[in-house]
């Protein structure tokens, strides 16, 4: 599949539910109105169209959310696309707050996932509970360690958040090295009303590599994952971190993925609104050849890339659906 400007699309995100068993503070509001759980696709649904990206050229699929694993019965889809590694997909990977971990870790290991992204934004308990607003770190530290007995590698995810855990990303650093965890730092993006004022949360990541480069070696390099982040290594650890900067660098072009919600809705941009239906296709006749031609005619429509803003005369949100249902 290869969009307007020339970019082959071989990476599917799939968020499996918007429901989420925390509520960070930059991703949504305390009281969130979730999806009736009618409009969700059935779990088999899922797989079907994630299915038919596969054939159409996708090569990495990632489950997200929400939280993907506070779905019920979420591994029967975890094993159904394991049983696809090596028949068109190359790889399944999953992003998570951690806190099902403990139950899921060894599933996921022996489904075929080799890799997870963990978001942790800080190793304080207190911060951890005032940023998540319901969670407890233990849980997630739990689920962390877990993942890593079982053989998973694990790249630590973190939203830098002015005053909030910009004093510690220093020892993130040396957390991760100690753990062999890379760590990948996000810039918050203007996604969904979370009831509060993004400009008050914002830190542009360029400070912050120039904080961490006082105390870090940052080596330059070329390791690229066809994602938004951008590499370094720290020398002193051995391990990378990635920067996702959406706001100060825009990283589109070399963007390789589209986006399937739990509506089976497809998104070709998070940053976007334009969107296509899978879901009707999908369930109006049992033959894939009407959800391939929806799929194909959305990667037709991907837009060049995202113009996120944060500022104070323009105090809304870029889009106005949450990161949840995007998928992040
Ligand atoms: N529940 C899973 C988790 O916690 O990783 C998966 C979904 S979560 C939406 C995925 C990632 O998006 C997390 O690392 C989270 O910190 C990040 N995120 C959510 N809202 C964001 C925002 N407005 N700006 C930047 N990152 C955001």
């Amino acid at each position: 599949m290869r969009d307007p400007f020339g970019r082959e699309i071989t990476y599917l995100r799939v968020s499996v539910t918007d429901r989420c068993d925390l509520r960070c503070v930059y991703c949504m509001a305390e009281e969130m109105t979730f999806l009736p759980k009618a409009e969700l696709l059935t779990l088999e649904e899922l797989e079907r169209v994630t299915a038919a990206f596969i054939r159409l050229g996708v090569r990495k699929v990632r489950l997200t959310g929400g939280e993907p694993l506070v779905r019920r019965d979420v591994m029967r889809l975890v094993r159904g696309l394991g049983a696809r590694i090596g028949q068109g997909l190359d790889e399944l990977t999953v992003t998570t707050n951690g806190s099902q971990l403990t139950r899921f870790a060894g599933d996921l290991a022996a489904a075929g996932v080799r890799r997870i992204n963990v978001s942790l934004d800080t190793l304080d308990p207190a911060k951890f509970t005032a940023i998540t607003r319901w969670g407890r770190i233990e849980k997630t530290l739990d689920g962390i360690f877990a993942a890593k007995a079982a053989g998973l590698a694990i790249k630590i995810n973190a939203v830098a958040l002015k005053g909030v855990n910009e004093d510690e990303l220093d020892r993130m650093v040396a957390w991760c090295g100690e753990h062999g965890f890379d760590l990948c730092l996000i810039e918050t993006m203007p996604m969904g009303d979370i009831g509060g004022d993004r400009t008050d949360q914002y830190l542009p990541l360029s400070i912050v590599r120039a904080r961490l480069a006082k105390s870090w070696t940052l080596a330059e390099t070329d390791y690229a994952t066809g994602g938004p982040a951008r590499y370094v290594v720290v020398k002193e650890t051995g391990r990378r971190i990635g920067f996702i900067t959406p706001m100060t660098h825009n990283f589109c072009e070399s963007c390789n993925r589209v986006r399937l919600t739990c509506t089976g809705t497809m998104y070709m941009c998070l940053g976007q609104d334009d969107a296509a239906d899978l879901r009707t296709p999908l369930r109006a006749s049992a033959d894939d050849a009407a959800l391939e031609a929806a799929i194909l005619e959305a990667i037709g429509r991907k837009p060049k890339g995202h113009d996120f803003v944060i500022d104070r005369r323009r105090n809304r949100p870029a889009v106005a659906r949450h990161m949840s249902l995007t998928g992040g």
